[in-house]
């Protein structure tokens, strides 16, 4: 047995699960929900009143905080933490590396000679400075000016989080350089829900809403995840190095009888899911579902929606909480949007609506009249947006990982497309055209305004389409584009901002129609039958994966980026310039910067990915096949025999000559390429070379001796748990 053989084996015969942590039948689920969170009611029980109203009022207008009350809250955010066992503070941001960043301070500050106290002070609450030259910045920042600072965003309440040995206090922050260019991910998200507030609340008044104050937007991502036992994944060099198999011939067994999606969770997975959603119950991360997912080794966990800002960052704690406990528990989680070749990959879905702060869903079909215009205009709106910028939309979830996914038959395609179910698409086609295929005058009732209004409507369709990458799905667009390591801010960016553009639009286009002495009715309605016309290409109902909607699709005029280079030149565009200036979401030097980032990170990945690749081939694959041939060649005497040596020889060449070409591909990489060239470079010679070597080891693995073989195999990867 080689090392591989005997891992495999230890984890067939062990019993011992990890379990003993919390009794629920002593502990309430509701106790120890956000009991690490310094919550709106322990900010209410520790603050001095007036502070706390401040504070409150800080959070719910989304405006600065009086920095005059940041000492008070800073000392009763620390005694708090302290009494939590905390010992240290951190600021914690996204930086563009797609990770968080958090670097702790103790609380210790020296008072006198061997002598201390415990210290956090407003300013240290407040802002924090950091070293902006260590993380990606896309020239944004020149050397000379290398400090950047971190700023409190009191949106997000601050939490605990525990270590083995104690604690730290997590303050979530927006990170910008001195000069006030973002270098993460949360400023320009915070901008767009800005955006979109107002442009909603304009079309909210011009139909006569005057109590609700603010739109948010509502999140909920559910997360696809893979796990491999530990053992067996640190005998795969490409797994711990890139997330994902390099190599790997198809499994003996795959998803193919359809028997994991929705089955029995696998004992030793469940004590893992269970240990995950009490870390992030005590983060008050509101986790609802859990279940298998289609492929073997694949599951998903959902939380409720929240409020954007905070989603997001529950949503990065929730990747962060996968690893660490699958560690715990012996496994290895893969969050890589594409770990198998062949195997179904890893989404990251996201549920997003618009809501007013009075409770009102906008893309929920109301129970008046007026209500139902209103919905119907919400719903246009997010329409137009995706058709006018579906290619901003489809750069949102561009990444060299995702490129494996996106695109690849079991994901949602690289083509934008809406879903809305037959009855939203019958509705907006009786408005357009006064008629449709399947309504009918009778259906409806003839709303005040003017327009139809379906009472099937008013039910929640069951209606899914899995297969799109923007379906409607009730009362909330689901984009499934987004791949499971990504930070949805970036998507949920493009979205707010896209969507506030068509509001705007809408609201400009209505008020103009008002002044010109039109009725709200009319204006109303000629606005909805012209968007609708100007965004029905954009519209698909059917099958997203067949090979006739990627035809139709360009008959329709609708782009299709097939990878994330193709994407790369989309920020630069004047429209996108145009749109995120306006909208003060992106300036164009931060657009720049995002593009040098993306392409790097592309180049990066595949550099990386190749020599990876080339180090397995050459001291792992080569010598293993080499031993293979050694020890069959004496038994092999027969002509027939000397056939299964001439069929190994000939491929151990091409094992060879595929090493060799793919070395000569690398070094191809001219220094004097800018980024966008370098990028094409990668994507078109360098990665055809890695799918060329591939193919061939991958045949040798199912020739050589199981026993001599050194990469655990695809189904062992797959199954055992
Ligand atoms: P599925 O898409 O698998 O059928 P669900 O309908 O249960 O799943 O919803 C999936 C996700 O959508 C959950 O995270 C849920 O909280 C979220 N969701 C539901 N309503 C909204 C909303 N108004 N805004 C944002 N997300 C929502
Ligand atoms: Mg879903």
């Amino acid at each position: 047995m080689n090392a591989r053989q005997h891992a495999i084996e230890s984890i067939g015969t062990q019993t011992s699960l990890r379990q003993g942590l919390v009794d629920y039948r002593t502990s309430s689920l509701t106790d120890i929900y956000a009991s690490c969170v310094f919550t709106e009611s322990v900010q209410k029980e520790r603050l001095p009143a007036e502070i706390f109203d401040s504070l409150q009022q800080t959070i719910k207008s989304g405006g600065g905080l009086d920095p005059a009350i940041a000492p008070a809250i800073a000392s009763a955010m620390r005694d708090w933490a302290m009494e939590r066992g905390a010992t240290h503070y951190s600021h914690w941001f996204q930086p563009l590396t797609g990770q968080t960043a958090e670097k702790h301070d103790s609380f210790l500050t020296p008072s006198g000679p061997l002598k201390a106290i415990a210290k956090f002070s407003g300013n240290e609450l407040i802002r924090g400075e950091s070293d902006a030259s260590s993380f990606p910045s896309g020239g944004l920042r020149a050397t000379f000016e290398a400090r950047g600072y971190t700023a409190w965003d009191p949106s997000s309440p601050a939490f605990i989080l525990e270590n083995a040995n104690g604690a730290t206090l997590v303050i979530p922050t927006m990170f910008v350089s001195w000069t006030g260019d973002s270098l993460d991910q949360k400023t320009p998200m915070l901008r767009s829900l800005d955006a979109l507030n107002r442009q909603a609340l304009r079309v909210l008044r011009l139909f006569g809403n005057t109590s609700a104050n603010r739109v948010e937007c509502t999140l909920g991502v559910e997360q696809e995840y893979f796990l491999v036992d530990r053992q067996i994944a640190f005998q795969r060099p490409d797994l711990l190095v890139c997330g994902r198999t390099l190599f790997g011939a198809k499994p003996l067994k795959g998803q193919e009888l359809e028997d994991n999606y929705f089955g029995a969770i696998p004992e030793r997975v469940l004590a893992f899911m269970t240990e995950v959603e009490f870390e992030l119950m005590k983060l008050g991360v509101p986790i609802k579902t859990r279940h298998n997912e289609a492929a073997p080794g694949q599951f998903e966990l959902a939380p409720t929606f929240e409020t954007t800002n905070l989603a997001l960052d529950h949503q990065m704690l929730v990747m962060q909480i996968l690893r660490q406990v699958a560690r715990r528990h012996g496994f290895l989680c893969l969050l890589h949007e594409k770990p198998f070749a062949g195997v179904n990959g890893s989404g990251k879905h996201n549920n997003w609506s618009i809501g007013t702060d009075t409770g009102e869903n906008l893309l929920e079909p109301g129970a008046t009249p007026e209500s139902n215009a209103q919905y119907l205009l919400f719903c246009s709106a997010v329409c137009r947006a995706v058709h006018k910028y579906a290619k901003l939309l489809r750069l949102s979830a561009a990444s060299p990982q995702n490129d494996f996914r996106l695109g690849a038959a079991e994901a949602p395609p690289a083509i934008m497309s809406v879903y809305l179910g037959k009855d939203l698409t019958d509705v907006l086609e009786f408005i357009a055209n006064g008629s449709s295929d399947d309504f009918h005058h009778d259906d409806s009732i003839q709303s005040s305004i003017g327009l139809p209004i379906l009472r099937k409507l008013k039910r929640h369709t069951g209606d899914r389409n899995r297969t799109s990458p923007f379906a409607f799905t009730g009362n909330k667009f689901e984009f499934r584009a987004v791949g499971s390591s990504q930070n949805s801010a970036a998507a949920v960016t493009v979205i707010n901002t896209i969507v506030a553009e068509s509001l705007d639009y809408a609201a400009t286009n209505i008020e103009a129609g008002l002044a010109e002495g039109k009725d709200f009715k009319t204006v109303v309605h000629d606005l909805l039958r012209e968007m609708i016309n100007e965004f029905r290409p954009i519209l698909f109902n059917g099958d997203n994966y067949s090979m006739d909607w990627v035809e139709e699709s360009e008959q329709r005029g609708l782009p299709n980026l097939k990878d994330t280079v193709d994407c790369l030149p989309v920020l630069m565009e004047q429209e996108s310039i145009d749109l995120f200036g306006k909208y003060g979401v992106y300036s164009q030097s931060e657009l720049h910067s995002r593009q040098e980032i993306l392409a790097e990170n592309y180049c990066t990945v595949c550099s990386i990915e190749a020599n990876a690749m080339l180090r397995i081939a050459q001291t792992m694959i080569l010598p293993a096949v080499l031993r293979h041939k050694a020890n069959i060649f004496p038994a092999l005497t027969t002509i027939t025999q000397r056939k299964i040596l001439q069929e190994l020889d000939e491929n151990l060449d091409l094992l060879v000559q595929s090493i060799s070409e793919l070395k000569k591909r690398l070094a191809g990489v001219r220094p004097q390429m800018d980024v966008l060239e370098k990028a094409q470079y990668y994507r078109d010679v360098v990665l055809k070379g890695m799918y060329a070597l591939r193919v061939i080891a991958d045949y040798l693995e199912t020739l050589t001796e199981d026993s001599i073989w050194p990469l655990p195999n695809y189904f062992e990867l797959l199954s055992i748990r």
